[in-house]
C-alpha cells in the first residue's frame, strides 16, 4: 500500500487540494461523501451492471501473436479500444456520474481539450438525462469539430473558452468558475487523474477495472496473473493508472509509463513532462508539469491531443520519483510508424495516444518467455485524417 494516497490526499510530496477559497465547500462535500458512496452495494450493482451492458465490459485481453512473434515476447492488448465510445474515458465518466446523481446534483460540467473526454461525458448524461455543459477551448473547437458535433448531437451544451490560449487550460479555468459559481446543484467531472484531491484518487479506483480485469484474464490465458511488463501512454495519466493500479505492489512487474515527446524532447514541442518538468502547482495539485523558470506554465505539444498535456497527475510524480514506475517518452513519427505495424501486424488501428505505448517496444529487450501487457487506450477511427496526412493514403 506504500504507493496509495494518505489520510491528507498526498502519494508522497505530490497531491493535495490547492484550490481558491470558493470551492472548498464543494471539494470538502466530495471529499467527505465519494469513498463511502462508491463503497456502497447499490453503487457496485449499478457500477458494474453499466459497465457489462452499456460499454461492453469486460473489454478482452487479447494475445496478438504477429506482434509477439515481431518482439519475441508474449505480448497481450488490453483492449480500452473496444469500450462504447471508443476509450477508456467512460469508465471513469460512468462512475462520475453515478456519484452525481447520489450527491443530488442536477447539473455537470466537464473541461475537454481533443473533445474524448467532453463526448464521454455528454454520453453519460444522455444516459440519465442530465443537463451538460462542456467548457472546450475555441481553437480545440475549431480544431475538432467532429466531437463538437457529437457532443451537441448527444443533448450537451459546449461553450468556448475564449481567453488565453484558447486550448484546454482556459476551458479547464471556465469550468472552475462555473464550479464556484453553482455549487449547490452542479457536479463537474473531471476527465483525468489530475484535480485536487479526491479527484485523483476517485478517478483511479474507477480506471482500476482495467487491471482488475487484466489480472483475471491474464492468469486464465498462463495461469498467472502478474506480467513482467505493464505499458501505458500518459497524458494526464489515466489509462496508464488503470492499468497499474492492480499491480502497485506487485514489485516484480515493472510498470512503463510513455509520455508524448512530440518534436522531439529537446525541440520546444513536447509534451514529455516527467523529463522537462519540474515540481509545482498545477490545476489544484502539486505535482510535476512544464514550467519556465518563473513559473509560468509551458504550452505542450503532441500530434495526439489526448496526451497535450502540461503535467502528470501526482500519483504518478510520486511513481517517477520513488521509481516505481519507468517513465520514457516517444516522438510523433516514432508513434505514427507504431500505430501503422500495429494496423498492418494485427488488423486493429490503434488511437494515436495508445499508438506511444506501442512504439516503445521498439526500444526494449526481452527475454523469450516475457510476458507483456499494453493497455490499447483507445481506437484510431478518430485519428485518420492524421495518419493519412502523414503517410499520403
Ligand atoms: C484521453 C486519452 C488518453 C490520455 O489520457 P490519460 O488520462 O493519460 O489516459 C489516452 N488515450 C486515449 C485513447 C485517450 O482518449
Amino acid at each position: 500500500m506504500k504507493y496509495s494516497v494518505n489520510e491528507q490526499g498526498y502519494y508522497g510530496d505530490f497531491g493535495g487540494a490547492y484550490i481558491p477559497e470558493m470551492l472548498y465547500p464543494n471539494i470538502e462535500e466530495l471529499r467527505q461523501q465519494y469513498n463511502q458512496i462508491i463503497t456502497e452495494p447499490s453503487f457496485r450493482a449499478e457500477f458494474e451492471s453499466l459497465l457489462k451492458d452499456y460499454v461492453g465490459r469486460p473489454s478482452p485481453l487479447y494475445l496478438a501473436k504477429r506482434l509477439s512473434e515481431k518482439y519475441g515476447a508474449n505480448i497481450y492488448l488490453k483492449r480500452e479500444d473496444l469500450n462504447h465510445t471508443g476509450s477508456h474515458k467512460i469508465n471513469n465518466a460512468i462512475g462520475q456520474i453515478l456519484l452525481a446523481e447520489r450527491l443530488g446534483k442536477k447539473r455537470i460540467i466537464a473541461e475537454t481539450g481533443a473533445g474524448q473526454h467532453g463526448v464521454a461525458t455528454a454520453t453519460v448524461c444522455a444516459l440519465k438525462g442530465i443537463e451538460c455543459v462542456v467548457y472546450m477551448g475555441e481553437i480545440d473547437m475549431a480544431r475538432q469539430a467532429p466531437n463538437v458535433a457529437r457532443m451537441k448531437m448527444l443533448g450537451a451544451k459546449v461553450v468556448p473558452a475564449t481567453s488565453g490560449s484558447k486550448t484546454l487550460k482556459d476551458a479547464t479555468n471556465e469550468a472552475m468558475r462555473d464550479w464556484i459559481n453553482n455549487p449547490v446543484d452542479t457536479h463537474y467531472i473531471i476527465g483525468s487523474v489530475v484535480g485536487p484531491y479526491p479527484y485523483p484518487e476517485m478517478v483511479a479506483r474507477f480506471q482500476s477495472i482495467i487491471s482488475i480485469e487484466t489480472k483475471k484474464q491474464l492468469a486464465e490465458h498462463t495461469g498467472t496473473e502478474l506480467p513482467d511488463y505493464a505499458i501505458a501512454c500518459v497524458g494526464g495519466g489515466s489509462n496508464a493508472m488503470g492499468m497499474f493500479y492492480s499491480f502497485l505492489d506487485d514489485e516484480s512487474v515493472k510498470l512503463i509509463a510513455v509520455e508524448a515527446a512530440g518534436k522531439g524532447v529537446d525541440s520546444g514541442h513536447s509534451a514529455a513532462t516527467s523529463v522537462l518538468g519540474k515540481e509545482g502547482i498545477l490545476h489544484g495539485s502539486r505535482t510535476i508539469l512544464m514550467q519556465t523558470d518563473d513559473g509560468q506554465v509551458v504550452e505542450p505539444y503532441s500530434i495526439s491531443a489526448g496526451l497535450d498535456y502540461p503535467g502528470i497527475g501526482p500519483q504518478h510524480a510520486h511513481l517517477h520519483k520513488v521509481k516505481r514506475a519507468h517513465y520514457v517518452s516517444i516522438t510523433d513519427d516514432e508513434a505514427l510508424n507504431a500505430g501503422l505495424l500495429l494496423s498492418q501486424l494485427e488488423g486493429i488501428i490503434p488511437a494515436i495516444e495508445s499508438a506511444h505505448a506501442f512504439a516503445y517496444l521498439e526500444k526494449m529487450q526481452f527475454k523469450a518467455d516475457d510476458t507483456v501487457v499494453i493497455c490499447l487506450s483507445g481506437r484510431g477511427d478518430k485519428d485518420l485524417e492524421t495518419y493519412i496526412k502523414h503517410f499520403g493514403f
